[in-house]
């Protein structure tokens, strides 16, 4: 058992290993002639967007498991170094279980390591993740997507566990059991202590190990909320294009940046009350212009207050969007909250729940979008979904911000 983190000093990750060696078979015909990581997105293998995440994150080693035509891949990435890290190859066979791939390549792991499986993407924050890791002090930690959408691989169909301390109750792959609550998965941080449960046969990694883990308290998992995509068929391949293909998105809310703030606790009940502040349709028509899709992210906690109702927001974010179309500015969606302080919702900013919905309705990167606010629970949104975020102040309005963010 790992000693608590208190005691050691925290953990760092410098190595990557990545399950790549399926056959692909919910792929074919595709994987008839190419092993599953090297599918084509945006004309380009899958495992290249990999890559270059890990390097985003500070990660030069990887190691990759292969068994199903690996020279494709060997041949693609060679020693890694046109790709900017260090690749080292474990190659058996076609047949062999996940557990048995990492087993097998066991003299070349690191203490600890990051261990992905090669079909699934999501923008991770290793420095997050890691972070996790060492205040749990398992001896693993998995990820996993909350799937309050339903957008899992398998729909709404969940295979663990996690309770509300971040410890991993019960890990199900036949998504059984009534209390699972998300779906692990991969981008797990483990010590190579963990082969030491490993079986002497072929094993699968996630039908042994990872129950075995779990029975011993020693599998945490970090919940995330940001959609993540995987390439396992034919359509989940075509979303994950859509995803990965570079977009430039700004988040940006509504009262105190695009129109004048309603005096306190006044609410922008009508058009008539909305009124644009200097600058504010400028802005907004050079971030179209640039090639920026913009969505409006905006508490409006007077409908949970029977101020207004939801068909007069409605009304004015229609008449907001057809007065920007006459200037050339478009914007692309319109989320808001309608609840109250103390209802408990999931979309209330400071929290996140808008730009998650916003970034999976349209498969965007939260990552890489800005969020522009005037207030700190804009900013605090923006942080928990790992965007940049930029203040509105005194002095600095929209357009000396967007001015800046196109001069960047
Ligand atoms: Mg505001």
């Amino acid at each position: 058992m790992r000693p608590s983190s208190g005691k050691l000093s925290p953990v760092r990750i410098r190595q990557a290993v990545i399950l790549a060696g399926g056959e692909g078979t919910r792929l074919r015909p595709l994987t008839y002639d190419i092993p599953k990581p090297m599918a084509p997105v945006n004309g380009r293998p899958f495992l290249e967007y990999l890559l270059e995440m890990l390097r985003e994150n500070g990660i030069s080693e990887v190691v990759l498991l292969l068994g199903y035509l690996p020279e494709k891949i060997v041949q693609h990435f060679g020693d890694g170094s046109n790709f900017g890290v260090n690749i080292k190859y474990s190659i058996g066979s076609i047949s062999d279980k996940t557990g048995t791939r990492v087993k097998n390549a066991e003299h070349l792991l690191d203490p600890v390591f990051l261990l992905m499986y090669g079909d699934n993407y999501w923008p991770l924050n290793l420095k997050r993740l890691l972070a996790f890791y060492n205040e749990h002090g398992t001896l693993a930690s998995t990820t996993v997507y909350a799937n309050k959408d339903g957008k899992g691989e398998y729909g709404a169909e969940n295979n663990i566990h996690v309770d509300d301390d971040g410890y991993v109750l019960k890990y199900d792959k036949g998504r059984k059991d009534k209390n699972l609550n998300g779906v692990d998965i991969g981008f797990f941080i483990l010590s190579k202590e963990v082969l030491e449960l490993a079986p002497n046969r072929d094993f699968s990694f996630e039908e042994e190990v990872l129950p075995a883990l779990v029975d011993k308290r020693q599998l945490s998992g970090y919940r995330i909320e940001h959609r993540y995509y995987y390439i396992s068929t034919p359509e989940s391949l075509k979303l994950t294009e859509r995803y990965l293909k570079p977009k430039k998105v700004v988040l940006v809310d509504r009262d105190g940046v695009i129109n004048g703030k309603p005096p306190e606790h006044g609410y922008v009940k009508n058009w008539s009350e909305f009124e644009f502040l200097p600058g504010a349709i400028e802005a907004l028509r050079l971030l179209t212009q640039n090639g920026y899709n913009i969505y409006v992210i905006t508490n409006q906690r007077g409908i949970a207050r029977g101020m207004m109702s939801e068909p007069d927001l409605d009304i004015i974010h229609q008449k907001l969007k057809a007065e920007l179309e006459k200037h050339h500015a478009k914007i692309n969606g319109i989320y808001y909250c309608p609840h109250g302080r103390d209802d408990g919702c999931d979309c209330r900013k400071p929290k996140p729940g808008m730009l998650f919905q916003a970034a999976s309705e349209h498969d965007f990167d939260l990552t890489k979008a800005v969020l522009i606010g005037d207030n700190e629970s804009d900013l605090q949104a923006g942080d928990a979904a790992g965007c940049k975020t930029v203040p509105v102040e005194p002095g600095k309005d929209l357009l000396q911000i967007v001015t800046s963010l196109l001069n960047s």
